[in-house]
């Protein structure tokens, strides 16, 4: 009989957001009755593009299905099979029911495909997706195209087994796309390897589950040297493996440290590895100078973001998931493009904190009460959790073990970790931050290859600020523009003092 694996309030909590009327119940049992499988080609699993894809696939899939199927040469099959029992030690991996969903990396050995295929492959920094035919993978040692087409995979697997519940989506387009230009009408120009790349003093800020995914792309990348800072203050708590594509199991049992598990995924890589297990602004105070060559952030809100530009980075580069599209954007120049600041400016619309956890919790009208014990940190009481239980219908009991926390903790626990939907809450009443796995490991592949493009130089001046993505809505489709510098004089790079500073660390010429 398949098991959901024990994170698996948090899969719940996260395809609800993109599924309608969701119903607890209903998505457990089309999950349960819904083996996907997984075939590599015999050549593509001989090529290390192919590996790198059913990798992260397995990666993906293991994170949410409790049958997952994969046909492949033994010892590749062997390997992922151990990968996604890493994931999920119930996982069911044979399976006498044919498949609902299939992903096919490079040419299948046979004709005869069950369920509802979809055909991926990569050439260097190009991925590819059909549904209709095979699609060939390439002999190069570049993950990025790899990468992206276990994701737009992963998307459209999930498209088949929830087809029934998912709104109206646009139909898959067969296409080919460059991870490195995704505005590029040429994408097979980019059929090239990872350039051999010195990334000198570049830091990873925050290692979720974008920072997670860039660690993974950049494991699988020959030829890169310089040392990499992996800035994280946390550790791995079970709800990340619902996304975090390089957790383990052991890894929520050991509450490994977020950087620790980094590090070890990149001991075979050229990279020198530094891990600091600490929060970016205590982190700062060690660094001389402030003196930050190359950020990329993979930080969860718009106010760490902002945090880290005040930092004055010399470059930085930065990825998002939020409700409707994922993305990274690029900020080589503080002074005369638009800074990551920019793109955060407080509209005045967003919800305080405090308004969110109220609401989010059941309480929507005592946010003054919330403010309270946010501010002072007072812990969650038996009176707080009585009316939380009554406003969500669920029994006190349910709530009794978080007694005694910050609300931070019970927040994190009880809405974000997915705790409310299944004791029988209310889905979220508006977006909180829980994507899909193969959305945040998407973000991340394109924030990997940021840093690899601009360490090997193959960046340049008209490069566009952002990219985005909806992979679930249209796998493989990117959408890239130039957005204004800051408007209306508001942001931190319109400031004398901040462009003073800057162009004195950087010793750059201030106009
Ligand atoms: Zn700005």
């Amino acid at each position: 009989m398949p098991s959901l694996a024990r994170f698996f309030d948090k899969a719940a909590l996260a395809a609800s957001q993109a599924i309608r009327d969701f119903d607890r119940a209903s998505f457990e049992a089309t999950l349960l009755a819904s083996p996907v499988s997984l075939i590599i080609g015999d050549a593509a699993g001989r090529s290390r593009e192919g590996q790198a894809c059913a990798g992260l696939a397995v990666r993906l899939l293991a994170r949410l299905y409790p049958v997952v199927t994969v046909e492949a040469e033994d010892s590749l099959r062997d390997h992922l099979h151990q990968t996604a029992r890493s994931i999920h030690p119930g996982i069911t991996l044979d399976s006498a029911e044919p498949p609902v969903a299939t992903i096919v990396v490079g040419a299948p050995d046979s004709e005869a495909l069950p369920g509802e295929a979809v055909f991926v492959g990569s050439n260097g920094w190009t991925a590819s997706i059909s549904t209709t035919s095979p699609r060939s993978v390439g002999e190069t040692a570049n993950p990025f195209g790899a990468g992206a087409a276990a994701c737009f995979a992963a998307a459209a697997v999930f498209r088949s087994v929830f087809s029934d519940v998912l709104p109206d989506l646009p139909p898959i387009q067969d296409l080919t796309v460059s991870i490195l230009r995704p505005w590029a009408e040429d994408p097979e120009a980019d059929a090239t390897g990872v350039p051999d790349a010195d990334l000198e003093e570049t830091h990873i800020v925050g290692l979720g589950a974008i920072g997670n995914a860039v660690v993974w792309a950049l494991s699988w990348c020959d030829g890169l040297a310089g040392r990499l800072h992996l800035v994280d203050g946390e550790a791995v708590d079970l709800s990340n493996l619902q996304r975090y594509v390089l957790t383990s199991d052991a890894d929520a049992t050991d509450k490994t440290a977020k950087t620790a598990l980094a590090e070890r995924h990149l001991a075979d890589s050229g990279l020198d590895a530094v891990p600091h297990d600490q929060h970016w602004d205590r982190y700062l105070n060690d660094v001389p100078d402030r003196t930050l060559m190359r950020v990329a952030v993979g930080v969860d809100s718009p106010e760490a973001r902002v945090a880290v530009q005040a930092s004055l980075p010399r470059i930085v580069l930065n990825a998002w998931t939020q409700s409707g599209d994922l993305g990274v954007s690029r900020h080589p120049d503080f002074l005369d493009a638009p800074c990551l600041a920019c793109l955060y400016l407080p509209d005045g619309e967003r919800p305080s904190y405090s308004h969110r956890v109220a609401t989010e919790i059941g309480l929507p009208d005592q946010e003054p009460r919330i403010r309270g014990y946010i501010d002072r940190r007072k812990p969650v009481d038996p009176d707080l959790l009585s009316d939380i239980a009554t406003a969500n219908d669920i029994p006190t009991d349910e709530l009794a073990r978080y007694q005694g926390q910050p609300i931070d903790a019970f927040y994190a626990a009880f809405v974000c970790g997915g705790h409310r939907l299944r004791v029988g809450g209310a889905g979220p009443t508006r977006e909180i931050d829980a994507p899909l796995a193969f959305q945040s490991a998407l973000a991340g592949v394109l924030l990997a290859a940021e840093i690899v493009a601009d360490a090997g130089g193959l960046r340049s001046a008209d490069t566009p600020t952002l990219t985005r993505a909806d992979v679930l809505s249209t796998p493989g489709v990117f959408e890239s523009d130039t957005e204004p510098k800051g408007l209306q004089g508001r942001c931190i790079c319109r400031d004398d003092d901040f462009r003073a500073r800057y162009a004195e660390k950087y010793e750059v010429q201030l106009r």
